[in-house]
């Protein structure tokens, strides 16, 4: 293999070697990204909490009836005891009477609506924890996925390094040097591939004497416009 030729199969697995390593990298960045799964968390959480508090509400509710029927109750034992005679104090208690099943009724109205409510938060918060768990079950899908494509690509990546330190080793050092003092600057791509009389980098055509240079098979010629090694492949 001419030294060209060894150069420019260093440089496709070196830019192999790069591609994996930024896939890699866009791989952990997609890992730690959790907007998904943090905004149906969020969601979850927030429609459990409105779902305890109507929850809350109702119970109250309950409560406050239950002590308006015991007040009714205990005033009605009282009123028919026959233990109260004065017609002044039984009207008031009559009065009385009358007034907690007036509020009793206003309260069954409340929480008719309160136990509506309480219906209506329960509905979203069930909906709310089901899109939760399949936000949860995707993130461990794609997660597990993206982990397991980046072990893949980690392998590879281990033994395409491998090669290349063999590659690098058959390489004579200064046009190794030479290639490698480039890479920098040139992006990468130290070495152009030539076709017809053009580099494919720059684009530009080559004059005669570096037409003549790469037929001879002389070692490691230049671009003229952008200094890259030419190879004709
Ligand atoms: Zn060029």
């Amino acid at each position: 293999m001419s030294n060209v030729a060894a150069l420019y199969r260093l440089q496709e697995l070196e830019l192999d070697i790069l591609e994996r390593a930024k896939r890699i990298k866009a791989i952990n960045a997609q890992l730690e990204d959790d907007a998904a799964l943090r905004e149906a968390e969020a969601e979850n959480e927030e429609l459990q909490a409105a779902l305890e508090a109507a929850e809350a509400r109702v119970r109250d509710m309950e409560l406050e009836i239950a002590t308006a029927l015991d007040k009714r109750q205990s005033a009605e034992t009282r009123l028919y005891s026959g233990e109260v005679i004065n017609p002044k104090e039984l009207q008031d208690m009559q009065m009385e009477v009358e007034a907690l099943t007036r509020r009793k009724s206003v309260l069954d109205d409340e929480l008719l609506k309160l136990s509506s409510e309480r219906d209506g938060c329960r509905a979203k918060a069930e909906d709310a924890a089901a899109r939760y768990g399949e936000a949860r079950e995707e993130h461990e899908r794609e997660s597990k996925a993206l982990l397991d494509e980046k072990e893949t690509l980690k392998a590879s990546v281990n033994q395409l390094l491998a090669q290349r330190k063999s590659s690098v080793a058959a390489i004579p050092q200064q046009a190794f040097q030479t290639y490698n003092s480039m890479r920098t600057a040139k992006s990468n791509r130290p070495v152009a591939v030539l076709r017809d009389k053009a580099c494919t980098i720059c684009g530009i055509e080559q004059n005669y004497i570096v037409i003549t240079a790469i037929n001879r098979g002389d070692d490691l010629v230049n671009c003229q416009n952008c200094g890259r090694i030419l190879i004709r492949i």
